[in-house]
């Protein structure tokens, strides 16, 4: 036995196997999820291109100072960066 039913999300009507059934229609609840995939795939992109954009900074770095006879000021500069990059990665490694 099947129920009428309202999809609380478009408002169109469905058969429900239950008449408690509160869920998506089929339409709707396919939809939702397939856009959290590709969100979540999204996201984790954008995270993987910011960690590569990171690790290169510092591996420029460190190749300019084996490079480089650097100044004081320059070589503190690039320490700087270096720290800032280090600490953005250990924040992203930390989010997964
Ligand atoms: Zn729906």
């Amino acid at each position: 036995m099947s129920y009428y039913r309202i999809c609380p999300n478009c408002g169109k009507g469905a058969v429900a196997r239950y008449a408690t059934d509160d869920s998506l229609c089929g339409e709707c609840s396919d939809n939702s999820s397939d856009n959290d995939k590709l969100s979540v795939e999204k996201l984790q992109e954008q995270l993987n291109s910011k960690v590569k954009a990171l690790t290169e900074i510092r591996a420029n770095i460190e190749e300019h100072n084996q490079i480089y006879d650097l100044s004081t000021s320059t070589a503190l500069l690039l320490e700087g960066i270096d720290g800032i990059a280090f600490e953005a990665l250990e924040m992203e490694e930390g989010n997964e």
